[in-house]
């Protein structure tokens, strides 16, 4: 009997919490109702750039995230009444549940101002990369080096260290990434090579199959953040579109910008070539987000806003 009447009283504080669960949801803070979070694509695999687009609860003044140890700075777009971010999943990222940590602070109106809080889990899978061998012979200055060489090597790996680590949070980038040339691929990204005889890292950019002299174009808005010849680049042009997202081009046979200059998307900031350690004249193209190389064909099919 005792027991019976326990269970009664279980059953009550159950079915009272279920008839009060509208106005328990109306009445929690902001934080928990209502987010939307979604990411394009869909299926996030390492090696892909990723847009993430949150429409938080409430109003906001500014929006954070926290992405497999990455912030990320959100920019709010009127028209979709959208917040996005622009970011990715680096190649070495082994496949499993990742949470999208997100940190909102509110518009103060009647109420002042409040910091409210989201997660939200996703799925990274394996990407498909191909196992390609490319035979590729390079001069031995590039394999084998000499003093005065290796000195212009570290040169180049300093500037590449302090430069291509910068973060400029603010979006600059606009609208879909356009291809910086209209050109047969030769080689994709996350492909295995061989220099010599000895098996390389993967290959982390796209190239395109160009002729010497092919004006290269901005695959968006951005600030000339490098434009100077280093040892393995040749002549290289690095272009900051914000979110710490950037784009590179090397092996130019020419600048058409210098640094600090703002470009447009489709604008030629240089002519390609075959300077730096290239096989012959094409343009290697690859996009970084934060220290990580990201896939630029996969970034170029991203609908963006
Ligand atoms: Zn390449």
């Amino acid at each position: 009997m005792v027991n019976l009447r326990l269970t009664v009283i279980r059953f009550h504080h159950v079915a009272l919490l279920f008839l009060l669960w509208p106005f328990l949801l109306t009445a929690s803070p902001a934080s928990v109702a209502n987010w939307t979070v979604h990411a394009q694509p869909t299926r996030l695999v390492n090696g892909a750039p990723v847009l993430f687009q949150i429409k938080p609860p409430t109003r906001l003044e500014s929006l954070n995230g926290t992405w497999i140890g990455h912030e990320l700075t959100f920019s709010f777009d009127a028209k979709t009444k959208a917040w996005y971010a622009l970011g990715g999943v680096s190649l070495e990222i082994t496949p499993g549940t990742y949470p999208l940590e997100l940190a909102g602070e509110t518009v103060a109106g009647k109420l002042p101002s409040q910091n409210i809080s989201f997660s939200r889990k996703f799925i990274v899978t394996k990407g498909k990369y191909p196992k390609i061998e490319v035979k590729l012979s390079v001069e031995s200055k590039f394999t084998e080096p000499s003093p005065e060489q290796q000195k212009q090597i570290q040169e180049g790996q300093e500037i590449k260290k302090d430069y291509l680590s910068r973060v400029t949070p603010e979006r600059e980038w606009s609208g879909k990434f356009a291809e910086p040339a209209v050109a047969a691929i030769s080689d994709v990204f996350g492909s295995q090579r061989i220099f010599n005889g000895k098996t390389s890292s993967p290959h982390l950019g796209l190239d395109f199959r160009v002729p010497s002299g092919t004006p290269v174009e901005a695959m968006n808005d951005g600030t000339v953040l490098l434009a100077r010849p280093l040892y393995f680049e040749g002549n290289f042009v690095v272009l900051d579109h914000g979110q710490g997202l950037l784009t590179l081009y090397l092996h130019l046979s020419e600048f058409k910008v210098k640094e600090g200059d703002h470009v447009k998307r489709g604008q030629v900031i240089g002519l390609s070539g075959g300077t730096g350690r290239a096989t012959g004249p094409h343009l290697h193209v690859a996009v970084r987000w934060q220290g990580t190389y990201l896939d630029p064909a996969k970034l170029m099919q991203l609908a963006l806003p």
